[in-house]
Parts: C-alpha cells; structure tokens; sequence
C-alpha cells in the first residue's frame, strides 16, 4: 500500500510523516482538534473525535496501513478499524495506558519496577505508604505525561496531607538511581528486532530536558539486560513498528520505569545521529520493508528539548558553533512547559 494512516497529530507524527514522505508514502492523519501540527506534512488531515465512526471509516478507507504516535488514542478507536490495517497489536496500547498494567507486564517477564501499589480509594493510599513507606510517588494510573499527574511524597506527613485524587493512581517508592535510560528497538512484521544505542536522559520538572551518548559505564553495563527485558515486551505484544522502555541505572541494576507504544523523544537524536533513524525505521516496519541499520555515527552526541518561549528565539542558536541541528514542531503557541522543538549536536564522526 502507499497510503499510511497516523493516528495522533503531534510533533512525533510530524517527524514520522517527514520519514514517509522521504520513502514516498503519502500520510494521513486523524486526531481531535487541537494544535496537529503533524497535519502540515500531511496530503489529508481528519479532525474528529476518536469516536466518530464516520469520520473513522472514512479515515481507514483512504489508508493502506495505520499507526499511531500517540499512546492514548482508546484501544475501542483502534479495535474497531477493520481487521489487519493497523499494523501494531491494540494490545500495545492497552498495556502501555495504564500504569499499573505495564509494571505487572514488565515484571512478568522478568523486569523489576519500583515497588508500587494501586490507590483507589484514602484506604488504600495509606496501605500504600504503609507497605511502600516514603519517600514516593503517587501517580494517575492513566494519562500522565510529561511529569503531569505526579504528586511527590516526601514523608508520612506529606502523604497524610495529600488527597487521594478520585481517579485510580499507582504509588511507588522513590527510586535512587545514578542516571536514567531509555531503550528503543524497532521490531519488523517478521520480528526481526533492532536496538539504538541508550542515551542518557535527564529530566527538569519530569520532563525530558537531555539526552546524551555517551551514556556512561553504569549505563553500559545495564545496557543488555534492559535490552532483553523490551525484546521480550515487543515478542509478548507481537509488536511492530518502535518502542521503548525508560529505565533507573541504579547500582542493583536495571529499574523498569514505564513503556511507550511508540518512538519517543529520547530517540530524536537517530534523526543525525543513527545510519536509519526511529522515524523511518518506524515506518518501514509498518510498511512490511526492510529495517534500516541502527549504528551510532558519531562518537558523541547530545538533544536538547526547546521548551516554551524558547522556541520562538529558537533560530539565533544557528549562528551557535558546531552545527547545531534544528527541528522545530510549527507549534502556534508558546505555552509554558511546552515541546516546541529540539535541537541535535554530534562530535566527530565514527569510522
Ligand atoms: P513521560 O513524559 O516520560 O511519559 P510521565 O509523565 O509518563 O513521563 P514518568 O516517566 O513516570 O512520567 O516520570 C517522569 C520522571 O519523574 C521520570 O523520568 C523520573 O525522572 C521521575 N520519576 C518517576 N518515577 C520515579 C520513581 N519511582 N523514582 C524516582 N524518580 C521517578
Ligand atoms: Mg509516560
Ligand atoms: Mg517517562
């Protein structure tokens, strides 16, 4: 097929159009309203909500294969497009939009998350903190992002202060780790699974703000064992396309954070940085071609999320030395805390 439906139309469909293109796809989008700026690089672009069948069943008629960039578009949106166009299990979504579901999925085969709880209720918020103790996190078991729906418990006195929010939440113990990581793999139809390299992440606020490579030797040493545990992930889901695993390095090993059904921001750097990038990768493992080689080209390499008001001076940093590569989303407002782009740097070139 030539046509790819996306599913989703933020900055990550944005950049995956921009690999369909390249490959000659023609790419069209489905989203609520809001600011889609994946729509600028797409021939069509259906506005509606996720349930609106009409709109749905025109949207899989124009489409030879679906995906998605978003990992909350409902499993129900998904489920009821017809048989065999999406190209990634609706398992994926399922297990990755609950918090608690991907834990007990990762810890099932064979992962270690930070100890956790559900909270659904006052009750079991203090069983929690009584079981897990402090300090923690308590966080909205669905539709966090961005460190959004996250209340930190630094001790049993904060805990007691802090309501329980009225909609189901996980608490976990407060994980201390030297840095964090995030494994990315591309898995073919064919389950053919490749790895990029891990950068290291650091975060602002509980956003992504950095991510580098080197990653460093603790980082390193994990590296594998991480790898194995989202190999396993992307074989139990039967999943296609990418996806990603963030974890803790903490001196016992590897902590299991949380999964995305989907490329990630961490992986913006595969862009200049990889001999294929996770964009394309992505979009040849749903279009059935061969997966591209995932090597790191450069001997060091570094992301900077472009956040908020940034953004609209984010051209001056052209005149910057060393060849900063600029990706901006075409996001029409500023707000505060907001991904407005991101900016790669690489050292020099490998072999
Ligand atoms: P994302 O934007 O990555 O989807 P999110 O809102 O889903 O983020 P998490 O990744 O769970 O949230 O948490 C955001 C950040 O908060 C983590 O990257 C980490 O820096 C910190 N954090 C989360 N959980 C823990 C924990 N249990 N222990 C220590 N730090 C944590
Ligand atoms: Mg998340
Ligand atoms: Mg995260």
């Amino acid at each position: 097929g030539s046509t790819i439906g996306i599913l989703g139309g933020g900055q990550l469909g944005r950049m995956m159009a921009i690999a369909a293109l390249q490959l000659g796809y023609r790419v069209i989008g489905y989203a609520p309203e809001g600011d889609n700026v994946a729509a600028d690089a797409c021939s069509d672009f259906i506005t509606a909500e996720w349930d609106d069948a009409a709109a749905r069943a025109r949207f899989a008629d124009a489409c030879d294969v679906v995906t998605w960039e978003f990992e909350n578009v409902p499993v129900s949106t998904v489920a009821a497009l017809p048989e065999g166009l999406v190209a990634c299990p609706a398992k994926a979504l399922e297990v990755a939009q609950d918090r608690l579901s991907e834990k007990a999925f990762a810890a099932d085969l064979g992962g270690t998350p930070a100890p956790y709880a559900a909270v659904t209720s006052a009750e079991s918020f203090a069983a929690a903190i009584a079981a897990i103790g402090t300090p923690g996190i308590l966080k909205t078991a669905r539709d966090g992002y961005d460190g959004k729906g996250q209340w930190r418990v630094r001790s049993a006195l904060e805990a007691g202060a802090l309501a329980f929010p009225g909609v189901t939440c996980i608490y976990e113990g407060f994980v201390t780790y030297e840095t964090e990581f995030s494994v990315i793999l591309v898995r073919g139809a064919d389950g053919t699974i490749k790895f990029w390299d891990s950068t290291a992440n650091f975060h602002e606020g509980g956003m992504l703000a950095l991510s580098v490579l080197p990653a460093g030797a603790l980082v390193e040493a994990q590296v594998a064992q991480a790898r194995a545990l989202a190999g396993k992930v992307a074989d139990a889901l039967g999943y296609v396309g990418v996806l990603t695993l963030e974890f803790f390095a903490t001196k016992d090993g590897p902590v299991f954070n949380e999964m995305a059904p989907r490329v990630h921001n961490s992986g913006h750097w595969t862009i200049e940085g990889a001999a294929t990038s996770q964009f394309e990768n992505h979009i040849r493992a749903v279009c059935g071609l061969p997966l591209g080689g995932t090597a790191t080209r450069f001997a060091s390499i570094e992301m900077r999320n472009i956040v908020g008001e940034d953004g609209l001076r984010a051209h001056a940093m052209l005149a910057e030395p060393g060849e900063p590569h600029l990706h901006l989303y075409g996001k029409a407002e500023a707000r505060e805390g907001r991904k407005m782009g991101h900016v790669t740097r690489v050292g020099h070139a490998l072999g």
